[in-house]
C-alpha cells in the first residue's frame, strides 16, 4: 500500500529511555519575585518522576478533585454523570486513545511535556493524595453528603486512565471504591484493559458486590493485533479469561467491545465477539469503532502495518480518508452487532454529524447512542439498565 504523507511511524511509549536522555536537572525558572520564584520552583520540583511503570516515568501532580459530578460520560450511558480518577495519564499506551486530545491543555501536562520533551503517551500522571481528596469530596465539611439509600446512581472509573495497570493501582482503585461504597449508596462501574481487574473484585467485600459492575475492554480477539495497537495492556485472551472468572463468580459484568477495526465480514466478527464476551452474562454491552481523534487513525494504521497486519491496516486505510466509507464502516459494524446483542442491553457509541444524525436517530431503538454536538438531546434518551 502506498504510504500516506500523514502517516507517522511512531510506536506508542518508550518514555523511560527518552526521559533519561532528555531530563535536565538545571531548570530555568522565570519569575518576578522571590515568592513567585519559590512557588514555581516547588511546582517544578514536583514534576520530577517519582517512579517508572512499564518503562514510563510517573509524575505526581497536585489536584483538588478526583470525583467529577458533571462528567460527559453520562452521554455514553456508562454512568449517571459521576466519574472518579486517580490519574490523568495512563500507564498503558494505545494508538487510538482519546485522552490525549482531552488533556493537552492541562497546565500540569503541558509543564511535564515541555520540561521533558516527551509525548503524552510516554508519561504516567497520577494525582496527589487521591484518597484524601475523594473522602473530602464525599464528606464536605466533615459530613457525608450522599447517604440517601434511594440514591443508587452509577459512578464510572476511570474516564482518563486504566484502573488496574499494576498491583499498586489495583490497590488504589479498590481503596477508592471502598470509600465510595461506605460513604454512598452508589453503584460503581469499573472498566479496564487488564485482567488484574479481577484482583480488585477480590478486595471488595461480598456485602458490596451487588453495587459493583466490572468490564474488560477489547475490540479484537487477536492477541497479536491488540499488542500492535496497545502497549502494556493485558493479553486479550487473559482479559477474556478474567471476564469469565468474574461472571462465573456471579458478579455483575458488562461488555466493552472497543475499538472495532474495519472487518471484511462484520457479521461473522460480531458473532465471534459476542460469544467470547458471553453476551448473555453481560448486563450491558457497549461497542464503538475507531474514531478520528488527532492522530488516532494514522497511528493505529501504522502500528498494524509495522506489526505485519497488512490486511487489517489496508481495511483501516480504506476508510480513514473517506467520510462516506467511514460512515458505512460504522453502520455495517453497528448492524452486525444488532444481530447478536439484544437491543435492550446494546449501546453503540457513534459520533454523528448533521448529515448522519438522522440515520442513527432512526436506529436508537436497536442500541445506537448518538454523541457529539450534532447529537442533540437524542444522546440521553436511552439509559443503561
Ligand atoms: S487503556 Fe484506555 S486510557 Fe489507557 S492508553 Fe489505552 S485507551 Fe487510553
Amino acid at each position: 500500500m502506498k504510504k500516506d504523507s500523514n502517516l507517522t511511524t511512531k510506536k506508542p511509549g518508550n518514555g523511560g529511555d527518552k526521559l533519561r536522555q532528555s531530563l535536565n536537572p538545571q531548570v530555568t525558572v522565570p519569575g518576578r519575585s522571590e515568592k513567585a520564584l519559590a512557588r514555581r520552583t516547588a511546582i517544578l520540583e514536583k514534576l520530577k518522576p517519582v517512579d517508572f511503570i512499564s518503562g514510563k516515568p510517573v509524575f505526581v501532580v497536585p489536584s483538588t478533585t478526583v470525583l467529577n459530578l458533571k462528567s460527559g460520560f453520562s452521554h455514553k450511558l456508562l454512568c449517571d454523570g459521576f466519574t472518579f480518577t486517580a490519574g490523568s495519564a495512563c500507564a498503558f499506551s494505545c494508538t487510538f486513545c482519546y485522552v490525549t486530545t482531552l488533556l493537552l491543555k492541562n497546565k500540569w501536562i503541558q509543564q511535564i511535556l515541555k520540561q521533558t520533551g516527551l509525548e503524552f503517551s510516554d508519561i504516567v500522571v497520577r494525582r496527589q493524595s487521591p484518597m484524601e481528596q475523594l473522602r473530602k469530596q464525599l464528606t464536605p465539611r466533615g459530613k457525608a453528603k450522599y447517604l440517601d439509600p434511594a440514591d443508587t446512581r452509577v459512578i464510572y472509573a476511570s474516564p482518563l486512565v486504566d484502573i488496574a495497570a499494576n498491583m499498586e493501582l489495583v490497590n488504589e482503585t479498590a481503596q477508592m471504591c471502598l470509600a465510595i461504597l461506605e460513604l454512598t449508596h452508589w453503584q460503581i462501574r469499573l472498566l479496564s484493559k487488564s485482567p488484574l481487574i479481577a484482583k480488585i473484585a477480590n478486595l471488595i467485600p461480598d456485602r458490596f458486590q451487588h453495587r459493583m459492575i466490572y468490564g474488560l475492554s477489547t475490540g479484537t480477539l487477536d492477541d497479536g493485533v491488540a499488542k500492535a495497537i496497545e502497549q502494556g495492556t493485558g493479553l486479550v485472551s487473559k482479559r477474556l479469561a478474567a471476564l469469565h472468572t468474574l461472571q462465573d463468580r456471579g458478579l455483575r459484568t458488562f461488555g466493552m467491545v472497543c475499538p472495532i477495526l474495519p472487518q471484511a465480514d462484520p457479521a461473522a466478527y460480531a458473532a465471534r465477539l459476542a460469544e467470547a464476551i458471553r453476551v448473555d452474562r453481560c448486563e450491558d454491552v457497549w461497542a464503538e469503532v475507531v474514531n478520528v481523534r488527532g492522530p488516532s487513525f494514522t497511528a493505529t494504521h501504522d502500528a498494524l502495518r509495522i506489526a505485519g497486519y497488512h490486511e487489517q491496516a489496508e481495511l483501516l486505510a480504506q476508510v480513514s480518508h473517506n467520510t462516506d466509507r467511514r460512515e458505512q464502516y460504522s453502520r455495517n459494524t453497528f448492524l452486525a452487532f444488532t444481530k447478536v446483542v439484544p437491543a435492550k442491553k446494546f449501546h453503540f457509541l457513534q459520533y454523528v454529524t448533521r448529515d448522519t444524525a438522522g440515520w442513527w436517530r432512526d436506529h436508537q431503538h436497536l442500541g445506537a447512542v448518538l454523541l457529539g454536538s450534532s447529537a442533540g438531546s437524542a444522546a440521553t434518551s436511552r439509559r443503561a439498565a
